[in-house]
């Protein structure tokens, strides 16, 4: 048997994108002995996203639980904000500036108008104005403009500067970061116990997305008494997870650009603005350092990041259609990142039927917006083996075979 140097804790976090590192600086604050493993903690996801908190214009139906915690997550972000800022020392980009939702033509008004309806039906605050209202409020949007709804609750972050925040914090805490790649969950009888860790810097397969379900060698053996599987869209391919609990977690290819407002800036928006053209959600997410974020394609490609010449024509057309003046604006980064989809949109949280093994896994759209109330979740489950109330409907049991063969 190779011996490998070890270490042991409480708990073991793999991945350490924006869930990895909340529920590592959760558990880190409730007494618990942490550690992460991630080759690039910090980066996955969130080095693309838009950053909206976007729980109302994001609401679709037959999404009405999901909407339950996504509000859940945005009540306690200025808590949130606060205490992370405090106990990084940095600054989040959080702004309270709400979000105005648009429609250019005919069709895109009885769109709004119905998710207006929805929204209404769900208690929720938005407000129906006509076109020249909606200029009233951003001078920068298209002459042609039909109407649109105003939300005043959905806000934004700079989810770079908020994965900065959680891994500072997280050090702060005393997580122990292991910068390499989890290869095997160890499992011991009927207990996860750890993972094997793969050499620094060395991706376990040919590709980097460490898909290779074989390790190439191994460096460290971590054991802990129970393991979080944060993996982002790769939560589906740790080798060792049984089948039955590997989460079906899925990447869903989202490419993003990123413009400058040049200083001095007259305002250029104001907050963020998004609309539905042709079919297709694009958005224009206004920060206050000047950046504006204009997102974003939704395509099944597997594990591909590609930046295409077709996709970011098709944002700036659209992008342009809405607000014309954006031809004017530097273009500074083209990016592609992955969301980790889920079969109902929403993630997998908490406990598996593997002992000691839990899943914070396929947040999908969402992730940003869910960073607070996953890491609270997660903490509570791995010191009472519980749920809180508002989490137990994302319990990762609801896609185990035995449940799905009962609901047939
Ligand atoms: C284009 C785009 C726009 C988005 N816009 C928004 C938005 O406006 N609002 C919002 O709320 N959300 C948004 N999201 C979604 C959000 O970014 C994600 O849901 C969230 O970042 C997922 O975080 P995560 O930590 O679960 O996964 P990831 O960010 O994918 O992180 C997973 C981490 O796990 C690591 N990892 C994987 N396998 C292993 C292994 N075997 N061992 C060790 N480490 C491993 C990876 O290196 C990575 O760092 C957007 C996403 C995209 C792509």
């Amino acid at each position: 048997m190779p011996v490998h140097p070890r270490t042991t804790a409480d708990v073991l976090v793999v991945g350490g994108g924006i869930i990895g590192l909340v529920t590592a600086w959760r558990a880190a604050q409730r007494g618990l002995r942490t550690v992460l493993a991630d080759p690039d903690p910090g980066g996955g996801a969130a080095q693309v996203a838009a950053g909206m908190l976007a729980a109302v214009t994001e609401l679709h139906y037959g999404e009405e639980t999901l909407l339950g915690l996504n509000l859940a997550s945005a009540r306690r972000y200025p808590d949130f904000v606060a205490e992370l800022e405090e106990a990084s020392g940095q600054d989040t980009g959080y702004r309270a500036c709400g979000t105005l939702a648009v429609a250019l033509d005919a069709d895109d008004r009885a769109h709004l108008r119905e998710l207006h309806a929805l929204q209404r039906r769900c208690g929720l605050d938005s407000v129906w104005l006509t076109g020249r209202d909606c200029r009233r409020l951003e001078p920068m949007l298209a002459p042609g403009v039909r109407g649109g709804l105003r939300v005043d609750g959905d806000h934004q972050i700079d989810p770079r500067r908020l994965a900065s925040a959680l891994l500072v914090a997280c050090e702060r805490a005393g997580v122990a970061f292991h910068r390499a790649w989890a290869t095997r969950l160890t499992v011991d009888g009927n207990r996860a116990t750890g993972a094997l860790l793969g050499p620094p810097g060395t991706p376990p397969g040919e590709s980097p997305a460490g898909a290779s379900p074989e390790p190439a060698g191994v460096s460290h053996e971590v054991d802990a008494d129970q393991v979080v599987l944060a993996a982002g869209s790769l939560s589906g391919r740790l080798a060792g997870v049984p089948d039955e609990i590997l989460p079906p977690v899925r990447p869903v290819k989202g490419q993003v650009l990123r413009l400058a407002v040049p200083a001095p800036r007259a305002p250029f928006l104001s907050r963020t603005v998004r609309a539905v053209v042709r079919g297709s959600q694009v958005y224009l997410v206004p920060r206050a350092n000047g950046e504006l974020v204009v997102g974003a394609t939704s395509e099944e490609l597997g594990w591909d990041t590609t930046v295409t010449a077709g996709g970011v024509y098709e944002l700036l057309r659209d992008a342009h259609e809405l607000v014309p003046g954006i031809t004017e604006l530097p273009l500074t980064e083209t990016r592609a990142g992955l969301r980790p989809g889920s079969p109902d949109n929403a993630p997998l949280l908490g406990p598996t039927e593997l002992p000691g093994l839990l899943l914070a896994t396929g947040h999908y759209r969402n992730g940003v917006l869910l960073t607070p109330v996953t890491g609270d979740a997660l903490a509570d489950a791995l010191v009472s083996g519980e749920l809180p109330e508002e989490a137990r409907p994302f319990t990762p049991h609801r896609f185990s075979p035995a449940r799905q063969e009962a609901s047939v």
